[in-house]
């Protein structure tokens, strides 16, 4: 959470800042704020989205060619001005700009306030910059030793950069929990908590590792350990596009996403699936195959959305692979002391690569010998790196806060996995995999046709876009994409929505069912059809409004149901990746209807990278 860019170099810096802040501002948008080197050291920060900050700023404030931003994502403090990053020293001269938690930042303040410093805001960032001065004014030691010295009392999560007035020509970056990235341009260099700020100036970058410094100096990037071991950084070429992270002429990054899928399921597939060769690989799992074909458990681990890709994996790898399978919260997993065993496979999912939590996790099932597995979308980022093995979506950037291509490729990634396995394990035929890839392969173009018409969606999203509550319910293999469904709504419209098994809904949530309830019924033609049909009579015997996603051609619900969208006949096991889709559209026009800004829902942020 929270974006960072630095600068340092020939241009003037703050251009490259702002609107580097503006693309990273899916990652936190309660504030912004801009340190700059202009003589003295000069610092703009407001309350509210990066435009604002931009806006109050007159230009020719903004001459220089060294400076430090942030769009924050509060966890210690209100959002306010004060609170907004850049925070700087006591005597006026340093800056810093953080992303993390700084969980001892309490004691240490004590400290500072005992030897005289006065803090200005209430965050726990703010000590960083006040400890460091400490350090400098005790020691004859450079900025570069006493940032050393500072992180090496913290303890917590952080990705931070560090400028003084002292130094012109230096810029000072760490990390350890939360992600950095820096851009080596031509005698100019950029940083930043992702490559996108940075994809338009170079391709080369350097993703700084855990307790590693950057100093950044005259034209040169030194890369240290916080035991102050030099370190030779490795130089990533990157891969992205720059229109890969601009709007396309959508209006919002999030239904440019939603219309993505066709495409970046494909993409997902391309290389691995050939159906008419029977083909289906996926180079990661190579390796591991006898780990996966000889694991007695997968361990899906996971925040969100992703969570509910790992229990759509529950019904693949057990319906397909005959694996045991249980899907964990990463946040109450690592704190529960699970059973592990050497021949578990954990999963981790996670779009980022960052999940705070999910990256704790794997890191604690690796040190009790289990095999780590990645499913990520961003090449590169942490949990990638921290697995032994993995295979990405590859469905490019996602910016829009509520995930969807990225939910529908760790779906599809997750599906080629069990496909595998199953194979492999002689749980699956020949025939029947053969079966199962060719119709994988026709999803894509599956998606295409739900997406050409969307005048039912758009009609429900109307009709209901006042409601107060909502009720998702599915089976099988639909039941999380209920729960998808429930989240993607909440997420950006703010409206209470429940995902639920279909069948448990006599167990409790029928008591809120009335004229007023839509009841939307994930319930296309599969093994549990008949038994939906029973769930969707008992919310009508109440006068709830039936909403349902039907197969294609269906009459039954069809003609019991108050509004319908459908979507093309798949296998029950890839249904998930078409039933998600109106759900998501549902949302999004729900929330348009309501006049919320879908790509930044309040208080949401993309990348969890605090735990
Ligand atoms: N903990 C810091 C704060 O509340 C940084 C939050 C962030 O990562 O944006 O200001």
């Amino acid at each position: 959470m929270c974006g960072i860019v630095g600068y340092i170099g020939k241009r003037e810096a703050y251009p490259i800042i702002i609107k580097g802040l503006k693309r990273l501002e899916y990652r936190g948008y309660d504030s912004a704020g801009v340190a700059l080197l202009n003589g003295g050291l000069k610092v703009f920060k407001k309350k509210g989205k990066v435009s604002e900050l931009e806006g109050s700023v007159s230009a020719d404030a903004t001459k220089s060619n060294l400076g430090i931003g942030h769009t924050r994502w509060a966890t210690h403090g209100e959002p306010n001005d004060i609170n907004a990053h850049p925070h700087v020293s006591q005597n006026g001269k340093l800056a810093i700009i953080h992303n993390g938690i700084i969980e001892n930042y309490q004691s240490l303040k004590t400290e500072l306030e005992q030897k005289g410093h006065k803090f200005k805001s209430q965050t726990d960032s703010e000590v960083v910059i006040h400890l460091v001065e400490e350090i400098l004014l005790n020691n004859s030691c450079s900025l570069e030793e006493a940032v050393r010295l500072a992180l090496n009392e913290i303890i917590g999560a952080y990705a931070i950069c560090v400028i003084s007035e002292d130094d012109k020509s230096q810029l000072i970056a760490a990390r350890k929990g939360s992600p950095l990235v820096i851009g080596i341009g031509d005698g100019e260099f950029f940083v930043a908590s992702d490559a996108t700020p940075i994809i338009e100036y170079t391709n080369n970058v350097v993703y700084l590792d855990d307790y590693e410094i950057a100093i950044i100096r005259d034209g040169e990037l030194i890369v240290k350990s916080i035991e102050d071991v030099i370190k030779t950084p490795f130089i990533h070429k990157l891969e992205m596009e720059l229109e890969s992270i601009e709007k396309g002429g959508f209006p919002h990054f999030m239904l440019k996403e939603i219309y993505e899928q066709p495409k970046s399921i494909r993409d997902c597939l391309r290389g691995r699936l050939i159906a008419t060769d029977s083909h289906l690989n996926l180079n990661g799992m190579l390796q591991f195959m006898n780990k996966f074909t000889n694991a007695e458990r997968l361990i899906f681990v996971a925040c969100g959305t992703s969570w509910h890709a790992g229990l759509v994996a529950e019904y693949l790898f057990e319906d397909i692979a005959r694996v045991n399978v249980e899907v964990e919260y990463a946040s109450e997993f690592r704190y529960r002391n699970p059973v592990i065993r050497e021949n578990d496979i954990v999963v981790a999912i996670s779009q980022s690569g960052e999940t705070a939590d999910t990256l704790a996790a794997i890191e604690m099932a690796k040190s009790k010998g289990a095999t780590i597995f990645g499913v990520c979308n961003v090449v590169g980022s942490s949990i990638s790196r921290a697995s032994h093995a993995g295979a990405y979506i590859h469905a490019g950037p996602e910016i829009g806060v509520a995930s969807t291509k990225a939910f529908t490729g760790q779906v599809t990634v997750l599906t080629m996995m069990a496909l595998i396995l199953g194979l492999k394990k002689g749980t699956l035929t020949e025939n029947r995999f053969r079966e199962l890839i060719f119709a994988l392969d026709q999803i894509p173009n599956k998606i295409q046709k739900i997406l050409d018409d969307t005048s039912s969606v758009k009609k429900i999203a109307e009709t209901f876009q006042f409601a107060k509550n909502f009720l998702y319910l599915g089976r099988g293999y639909n039941f999380p994409v209920a729960l998808e469904g429930a989240l993607k709504l909440k997420e950006i419209s703010y409206i209470h929505a429940e995902g639920y098994p279909a069948a448990e809904m006599k167990h409790g949530p029928i008591a809120l069912i009335d004229e007023d309830m839509p009841v939307v019924f994930i319930a296309p033609k599969d093994s549990t059809y008949e038994k939906i049909i029973s769930n969707i009579q008992e919310v009508k015997a109440r006068k709830g409004k039936v909403i349902a996603i039907v197969t294609e051609g269906e009459k039954d619900i069809f003609n019991m149901s108050d509004y319908v969208v459908e979507i093309p006949a798949t296998e029950e096991c890839l249904q998930p990746l078409l039933s998600s889709i109106p759900l998501q559209l549902l949302s999004y026009y729900v929330a348009i209807n309501r006049g919320c800004n879908v790509d930044q829902p309040r208080n949401l942020a993309k990348s969890v990278t605090v735990e």
